[in-house]
């Protein structure tokens, strides 16, 4: 391991002298800045952040821009929606159109956000957030760097306090991701990392991730950072945009999938959930989170599979805003339509 680590760290080096962008998938963009990625030998060196490599090896990090896409979608406007009931874990899955938000008030009050939707969501899901009484942010989760799931993350992180922000240690070179990290910076924060085997610090409910297992290199959506969340005798799990890949990890590695609810992975496509990750969880209930898009999400084959396994089904595209309250013994449904 560490020969292999010297060699990799020399050769990177090596790189960097010769030629930054060989080093640096994506662009440099014109202040010379860049996010690096897991294969650069920067990152881990400020965690991963948005910085310039100028030529002699020191860091900078510029202050951010304003972002040009949150002008927002004229269509794109959060729900109505009822505030979260006292003593009970209260789940909502945002509807944002195309992208992922789900807000968890916790039964001890904690406040729990993962993902925000695209850029132009981040209003719409400060909206929700007001709506339901939220002054602070104990727990900011960015399942992975995908714009429909961590673009309007930047937008909740100038609205609203937050304590912890979780992330998997994966990195882009899109302006939506480095908007979002330069906004965590701002706010003073180092991002935790979100892997298999790390617990939330939360009172009442017993919060785990069990993804990623392992490193995914550039697949994005298998880094996705799963979160499995008890509460009494039920549980939800929150998968990000997992694939066939992840989900075959997590079963392999015994991690705890058992939940009555399932956040299907990637908007329903037939990437995710699969047949063995829908045994291993047998869920009583499924959300998918999707709006118009382009993808074919989500997909009849997967439709069929949970109604097959008579999984009820909830979809933000056609139920809005699905809210699920459980008091650990049993979970009821809200949904906007
Ligand atoms: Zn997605
Ligand atoms: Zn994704």
């Amino acid at each position: 391991m560490r020969t292999a680590r010297t060699t990799l760290l020399l050769l990177s080096t090596f790189l960097l002298s010769t030629n930054i962008a060989m080093a640096h998938p994506g662009a440099t963009d014109a202040k010379g800045g860049h996010t690096c990625r897991t294969n650069c030998a920067k990152w881990g060196l400020e965690d991963g952040e948005y910085h310039y490599h100028n030529g002699n090896g020191s860091t900078q990090t510029p202050t951010p821009t304003e972002s040009p896409n949150s002008s927002g979608d004229a269509k794109l406007k959060a729900d109505k929606i009822k505030p979260p009931a006292k003593g009970k874990l209260s789940v909502y899955f945002l509807n944002v159109g195309q992208g992922d938000a789900t807000y968890i008030k916790t039964p001890a009050g904690d406040d729990i956000l993962i993902d925000a939707g695209k850029n132009e969501a981040g209003d719409v899901v400060v909206d929700y957030l007001k709506q339901l009484g939220v002054d602070d942010l104990e727990i900011m989760i960015s399942t992975h760097p995908d714009a429909d799931h961590v673009g309007g993350l930047d937008t909740v992180l100038t609205h609203f306090k937050v304590e912890s922000v979780y992330a998997p240690k994966v990195s882009h070179t899109t302006d939506t991701f480095k908007d979002f990290l330069l906004a965590v910076k701002k706010e003073g924060l180092t991002i935790k990392e979100a892997k298999a085997g790390v617990t939330l610090p939360l009172k009442g409910v017993k919060a785990s991730f069990v993804g990623p297992v392992k490193a995914y290199g550039d697949d994005l959506n298998e880094w996705s950072a799963v979160l499995h969340l008890a509460y009494g005798t039920n549980a939800f799990l929150f998968t990000g945009d997992a694939e066939k890949k992840s989900e075959a990890d997590m079963i392999a590695a015994k991690k705890t999938l058992k939940a009555d609810v399932l956040k299907t992975g990637h908007h329903g496509s037939v990437s995710s959930t699969s047949p063995a990750l829908l045994k291993a969880v047998s869920p009583k209930y499924a959300v998918i989170s999707v709006g118009d898009n382009s993808y074919g999400h989500p997909a009849a084959t997967i439709l069929n599979r949970l109604k097959s396994a008579n999984v009820t089904t909830y979809r933000t595209d056609l139920n809005g805003t699905v809210t699920a309250i459980s008091d650990g013994k049993k979970i009821s449904f809200l949904k906007v339509k």
